[in-house]
């Protein structure tokens, strides 16, 4: 039985727009789950329904085997059984750490000698051991939203929500805290859901990301999936910055509609013919020193740790290029070589158009 479970959940606000449509989506116990998505996407309005600050329209959650929400029930947020961190960290200024950590338990009527082990035990486990009698004015941010994390375990949670928990500290102190925070919840084999706008800490923390788009979910994967097969144009481009092309897929190479662009289809793996649009992962373009009029120049040339982040304008169209060794200078003419590419026929296409033959000389090369 999964920990978190919604099926068929619709959420339409009051002034009639549409938060969730159609969310299905099992938390397995133990499960670190990530939600991202652009802005506006319901990544909030998701964790808020699983949290039951929003009552769906319709669908149900369950957690455990209890329904939450749904079938004419709906379980107010506290007795849910869930720990919340949110961005700002809800902390009272006027008491002590230890007091804010043992609030639930006070709530909660749990004796005095028990909260005391209880408080202690938590602090241990976010690494503010000791820290009881501290005033949380003389804490730091970072260590402000340990204690809101401690005071979110002290009632022993069935699951964790975690809404932008890591959004307002600054790095280096946000990923010792990712970091930190993954060791915990692993440790504890913890159900955490995660809301976050960060692509990056979503990839890096999650053992399964759900991509959002518009109230209804996108796709939901192992980051590696997520990465490597992205199932639409949206989530490639969302994820992974991927150029996107329109063209259309004929006798052994793509073409681009708009200017001359082709790549041979050993490129793209097993695809179909028709019109489409063809997702580059900046990852995968190589560029080389070129000289020929029409090549691609380079506008933009960002230094990165791992690879650098290039932009190269060719027949007017922005390539977007993560380039690992030397990196080109501004104005330098190169071309582009795409390496592999993933590539999605027009929902037309699927139900069935002819595609229009066509023949492939030169291929792999974008065309100068
Ligand atoms: P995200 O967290 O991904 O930025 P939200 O869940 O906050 O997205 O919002 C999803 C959609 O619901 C957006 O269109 C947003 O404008 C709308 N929305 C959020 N809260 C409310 C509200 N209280 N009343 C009406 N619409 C809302």
């Amino acid at each position: 039985m999964s920990a978190i479970s919604l099926k068929g959940v619709e959420l339409e606000y009051p002034n009639g727009t549409v938060g969730l449509r159609g969310v299905d989506l099992d938390v397995e116990d133990g499960e670190f789950v990530a939600l991202v998505g652009p802005s506006g996407s319901g990544k909030t309005t998701l964790l808020r329904t699983i949290a039951g600050f929003l009552r769906p329209t319709a669908g149900t959650v369950r957690l455990g085997s209890q329904v939450v929400a749904g079938a004419g029930r709906s379980v107010p947020p506290e007795g849910r059984g869930l720990g919340m961190v949110f961005q700002q960290h809800a902390i009272w200024p006027h008491r002590s750490v230890g007091r804010n950590v043992s609030y639930p338990l006070e709530m909660a009527g749990v004796p005095r000698s028990d909260r005391s082990r209880k408080v202690a035990d938590v602090l241990d486990m976010v690494g503010l051991s000791g820290y009881e009698n501290r005033n949380p004015a003389t804490l730091s941010g970072g260590q402000r939203q340990r204690v809101a994390l401690a005071r979110a375990l002290a009632s022993a949670p069935h699951a964790l929500l975690l809404d932008e928990a890591l959004s307002a500290l600054d790095e280096p102190l946000r990923d010792r805290l990712r970091l930190e925070l993954r060791t915990l919840t692993r440790a504890a084999s913890l159900t955490v859901v995660h809301v976050t706008h960060d692509r990056a800490e979503a990839l890096a923390l999650a053992d399964r990301v759900v991509v959002l788009d518009g109230g209804a979910i996108a796709q939901v994967g192992t980051p590696e999936e997520l990465v490597s097969q992205p199932a639409s144009t949206f989530v490639a481009r969302f994820l992974s910055d991927a150029n996107l092309v329109d063209g259309r897929v004929g006798d052994g190479c793509f073409d681009a509609d708009e200017f001359p662009f082709r790549v041979d289809l050993t490129r793209l793996g097993p695809t179909t013919p028709g019109r489409g649009t063809l997702a580059v992962l900046p990852g995968d373009i190589d560029l080389t020193p070129a000289t020929t009029d029409g090549a691609g120049i380079v506008m933009s040339s960002l230094f990165g740790r791992d690879s650098s982040d290039v932009i190269v304008t060719q027949h007017g169209k922005d390539f977007r290029c993560s380039v690992r060794g030397i990196r080109p200078a501004v104005g330098d003419r190169v071309s582009l070589a795409v390496r592999r590419a993933l590539f999605y026929p027009a929902p037309s296409e699927v139900d069935g158009e002819r595609p229009t033959d066509m023949s492939c000389a030169d291929a792999l090369k974008v065309s100068g």
